[in-house]
């Protein structure tokens, strides 16, 4: 797949590193069946430019590209009260002299502070121009394209992009990802069974998906769902794979077979702490020293560990978790994450 003839904006110099797990993986072998367990290795996207950055850097570097091209002065997007992504959008804004403005949906009521910390301190530290808060299940594409508008009114240009970052132009930094990492595997002499990502907006799973068929990379994708079940997450993650692929003018149908979403680790809601997760944190933290995050990452290693618990995979197969960042959001959840051992 040919992504040079697409505009970049570069964010990060290196390749994100891949590497072994060793003491995480033993202590999750210990407490599998018969004590055996996955060999667990993780990719650095935790380590992505614009930093603290996580999968959204390398979706930017294609939209912002895309944004300057078009001669936007303003970029325009969305998120919840703690959004990663807004917070890595805005970033890229001051990087490149742009302004930027955020739509603030309240997915869970009343949870928008002004005040609080983590991403949403980040926000006001990187001098956002502009939040509007609009609650849950408002129509946020419509409330994108009005402050849009409003800064046509005004003479400038706004630039949207889309929640996540997940349309055929951000999913392009996974196609950039997927290469990244198969050349690595190519150089390090790496085999991977399994590679095991997050699932929420789409754009990273997406990505990875059209970037392995594109590629011939022959080793299957694990999405495990941040928000949303497999009936409802698996077309919207066909979709964008899809959109993608055909973006590269690649010849491929993206089947469902290609796309395997796993759920039941993300409720009770999108963002909502559970057990599994306050689990996954303290287990990288106190095993690897890598932070996890309550929202996302937290979420997506329970899924990893649930699954291996329940002797899904073979005997010591080889597993790529894919680390999306997050570590803001950390701080917001300072006393659940710590759990019972807080006091
Ligand atoms: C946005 C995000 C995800 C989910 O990625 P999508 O491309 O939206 O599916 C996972 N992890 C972190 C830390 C995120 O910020």
């Amino acid at each position: 797949m040919d992504l040079s003839r697409f505009p970049r904006q570069r964010y990060t110099e290196f390749a994100t590193p891949i590497h072994p797990m060793p003491r995480f993986s033993a202590a999750l072998a210990a407490s599998c069946p018969g004590g055996v367990g996955p060999e667990v290795w993780i990719k650095r996207d935790d380590m992505l430019g614009l930093f603290p950055g996580g999968n959204k850097t390398r979706k930017l570097e294609f939209l912002v590209a895309d944004a300057l091209a078009a001669g936007a002065d303003t970029l325009v997007t969305c998120g919840a009260p703690q959004s990663n992504h807004c917070r890595i959008t805005l970033a890229a804004a001051v990087k490149e002299g742009l302004k930027c403005r955020f739509i603030l949906e309240e997915r869970v009521p009343n949870s928008y502070d002004p005040q609080a910390s983590g991403n949403n301190f980040m926000f006001r530290l990187l001098g956002v121009e502009k939040i509007t808060v609009v609650p849950g299940g408002s129509n946020v594409a419509e409330a994108m394209q009005r402050e849009a508008d409003e800064l046509a009114a005004a003479g400038r240009r706004g630039y949207v992009i889309p929640g996540g970052g997940s349309n055929a132009i951000g999913g392009l930094g996974y196609v950039a990802c997927a290469q990244e990492m198969q050349q690595q595997f190519f150089e390090q002499g790496l085999r991977f069974d399994r590679v095991i990502v997050g699932s929420g907006s789409s754009g990273t799973h997406g990505g990875l998906v059209a970037g392995f068929l594109g590629n011939n990379i022959d080793i299957p994708i694990i999405g495990i769902g941040v928000s949303r079940d497999p009936a409802d997450q698996q077309p919207l993650v066909i979709r964008e794979a899809q959109a993608i692929a055909d973006l590269l003018r690649a010849k491929f149908t993206v089947r469902p077979e290609d796309v395997i979403c796993v759920g039941g680790y993300w409720q009770p809601k999108y963002s909502v702490p559970n057990a599994m997760m306050i689990e996954a944190v303290q287990m990288l933290a106190r095993t690897e020293a890598i932070l996890l995050d309550p929202v996302y990452t937290g979420k997506i290693m329970a899924g990893l560990i649930g699954l291996a618990r329940q002797g899904h995979f073979k005997r010591q197969e080889k597993l790529l978790f894919v680390h999306t960042g997050g570590l803001p959001s950390l701080h917001v959840y300072e006393d659940v994450v710590l759990g019972a051992n807080s006091k």
